[in-house]
């Protein structure tokens, strides 16, 4: 039994509560089966904490945040909330998240279930297989640079400009993260930057060299540039295992390596801070997908990315690595067993709904587990 670890579930808005509904059962089953308990306390975010609270993350809420070990979130945001203010927008919530608890790498897996090759927009034989893990650090660099602006020139028209600024600890913190990463995976690292143009570039190589030379001298590390990175995730991906990154390449190159996979609602994502002196890191686990209001209340949302999101917080957080596996294989063999949600059905398949692949995976992992 895990005693004392804390998790805070955060559901949000649209099909946020739906698909963390189906984490739920995973949850209650590995308490049952595996003995596996957590402390679970549950909040208010986004629109659903502006609607009853004023505001879309309470500092109570906030605090709750920073002492757990682990945060599960769903999704925030929609169409009601459009006209709101700025500060009390609903991603306002997450990005207050973000910061406070300082999650400076972003983990995104981007991996190919054969039994969905098919969605992909590329050749079978290019992404059957792919399993990649793209690292971007995700609270310095150009989209929090100083100084940012748009000034007017002395003659009469406008210049804009950012900042990309990155330094030697923001680096080294989020290098280790992927370093890490690579030992526990096939100890391959790519670095990514553009050193060939940009000074932060050659300084974001150099810090990266030492802290390889210095720690982590077993993992096979490569350097590319981004541009060319980009061109090599659509042209031969598999070459790839862990990529580390800025936050704006990592922004674009995650979005791309994505899109490999053929669907939103199949993606999960981890964001990591530091560990505390108990040992534990801070940690906050979602879908990439947002609050998809299109489809919220009809029982339409793929719940696979969020219980991912899941896995992977047993695997990041808890380290229980077996656990996570049987969860991810269930997956699998759920979407080999022909059932699907709307947004992946395939001609010959199953169409069935939210609450119904929550179900539909739970018996896999019985029955893995039982095996
Ligand atoms: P979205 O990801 O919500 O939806 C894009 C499309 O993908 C929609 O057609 C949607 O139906 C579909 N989709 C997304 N997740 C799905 C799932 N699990 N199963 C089936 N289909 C799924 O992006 P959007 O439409 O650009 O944004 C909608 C709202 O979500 C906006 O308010 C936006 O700000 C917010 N948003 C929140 C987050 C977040 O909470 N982290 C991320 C992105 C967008």
């Amino acid at each position: 039994m895990l005693q004392n670890r804390k998790i805070l579930m955060l559901a949000g808005d649209g099909i946020g509560p739906e698909v963390m509904n189906e984490v739920k059962k995973v949850i209650a089953w590995m308490q049952s089966n595996k003995g596996i308990e957590f402390d679970i306390q549950e909040g208010l975010v986004g629109g659903a904490s502006y609607d009853q609270q004023g505001t879309p993350l309470t500092n109570q809420t906030m605090e709750d945040a920073l002492s757990s070990d682990a945060v599960l979130f769903g999704s925030v945001g929609g169409p009601k909330w459009d006209n709101v203010k700025r500060e009390h927008r609903p991603e306002a919530g997450l990005l207050r998240l973000r910061k406070e608890m300082d999650l400076y790498a972003n983990l995104r897996p981007a991996s190919v279930f054969d039994a969905l090759v098919q969605a992909s927009t590329l050749k079978e034989e290019i992404i059957s297989g792919l399993d990649l893990m793209i690292v971007r650090e995700l609270t310095a660099g150009v989209y929090f640079g100083t100084p940012r602006g748009i000034e007017e020139l002395e003659d009469g028209t406008k210049r804009a400009f950012d900042t990309e600024t990155y330094t030697e600890t923001e680096i080294v913190r989020v290098a280790r993260v992927a370093f890490e990463l690579s030992k526990k995976r096939s100890n391959r690292l790519h670095s990514v930057e553009k050193a060939n143009v940009m000074e932060s570039g050659v300084f974001w190589r150099d810090v990266v060299n030492q802290l390889h030379q210095t720690d982590y001298p077993e993992v096979e590390l490569q350097h590319m540039y981004a541009d060319n990175c980009a061109m090599q995730l659509v042209r031969n991906p598999k070459q790839f295992d862990v990529i580390v990154t800025s936050n704006l390449f990592g922004d674009i190159l995650s979005d791309c390596a994505a899109m490999l996979t053929g669907s939103l609602g199949m993606l999960p994502s981890a964001s990591l801070g530091d560990v505390n002196d108990s040992g534990q890191r801070k940690a906050l686990y979602e879908p990439v997908h947002g609050s998809a209001p299109d489809i919220a209340g009809k029982q339409m949302a793929n719940p696979i990315a969020m219980i991912m999101s899941y896995a992977m917080m047993l695997r990041y957080s808890f380290d229980l690595d077996a656990e996570a596996t049987l969860v991810e294989q269930s997956v699998k063999n759920a979407l080999s067993c022909g059932f699907r949600t709307a947004d992946i059905m395939q001609e010959n398949a199953t169409e069935i709904s939210t609450a119904d692949m929550g179900v539909a995976i739970i018996e896999e992992i019985s029955r893995l587990n039982q095996n």
